[in-house]
């Protein structure tokens, strides 16, 4: 099974099909999409869905689903081998607002784990960037290789980290002493993309220890860091691994080498 061309053929559909959604988005001003009839925000994410399932079904492949939006289930006839897991629109606020950051993120795997993801797409729908990954293959933006930066300087690094929760008093005291030591924080809102932004060097690093992100919106986005050869840990430095289900979430940093992960982690312990 040729699952890259396959991942590549599913979000080429994506893109057909939210196409005409976001013309509706840009005509009808920013606000639309917070109680707007219809929900757009849904339109989008059910649509791009349907695009993965319905191209996926067309080349006859058994799989089992693994989504925020439909939560598990299974195609074909003999789906227990294959695991593909689905954040169909990472960024849903960003594409209604027409902020130009989003993405589709596909990732297969031989179990409902992440350390068995085999292929990964991560997708900019907006700049038709593509991320892609195979284990051991290494991490292909538009085809080219990529690799994470050297950037070991905190005060010269391009930092994301995310702070969207309600329990911001319980995260903001560990990232305290790590914002004072840095110039450059941003919180683009498409987390996916922003760990491919680490796995090419665009950024130095990109933190969520929210205890919210779904596993399943970061499986595609892991294998590219790891294939890039960044590195992602749970925040105190061990492996990040997790099963794929959508009610799992899950903490990391990611950094694009040894040197500066060391030093962001030894700041969010303290
Ligand atoms: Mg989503």
């Amino acid at each position: 099974m040729d699952w890259a061309s396959l991942l590549v053929e599913c979000k080429e559909n994506v893109r057909r099909q939210i196409t005409p959604l976001l013309k509706g988005v840009s005509s009808k001003g920013p606000n639309l999409g917070v109680g707007a009839g219809g929900d757009p925000i849904k339109q989008a994410d059910l649509a791009a869905e349907k695009a993965i399932i319905d191209t996926l079904t067309s080349h006859d492949v058994s799989f089992i689903l693994i989504s925020e939006e439909s939560g598990i289930r299974q195609y074909g006839e003999n789906p227990k081998r294959n695991y593909v897991t689905v954040d169909p629109i990472d960024g849903t606020t960003n594409l209604t607002r027409g902020i130009p950051f989003y993405a589709t993120s596909i990732a297969v795997s031989s179990k409902p784990t992440m350390n068995s993801v085999h292929t990964a797409l991560v997708a900019d729908l907006f700049h038709e960037t593509t991320y892609t990954a195979e284990k051991g293959k290494g991490a292909h933006r538009n085809g080219e290789r990529i690799f994470p930066s050297n950037e070991t300087s905190l005060e010269d690094a391009v930092i994301g980290l995310d702070l969207n929760t309600y329990k911001v008093n319980e995260i903001a005291p560990k990232v305290t002493k790590l914002i004072g030591q840095t110039k450059h924080i941003r919180h683009l809102g498409a987390n996916a993309l922003e760990l491919c932004y680490v796995a090419d060097g665009t950024t130095d690093a990109f933190i969520d220890i929210r205890g919210k992100l779904r596993a399943t919106d970061t499986a595609a986005a892991w294998l590219i860091i790891k294939e890039a050869g960044g590195k992602i840990t749970h925040p105190d430095g061990t492996q990040l691994n997790s099963k794929l289900d959508p009610k799992e979430r899950v903490n990391f940093v990611a950094s694009g080498n040894a040197k500066l992960h060391k030093t962001i982690l030894n700041l969010i312990r303290a």
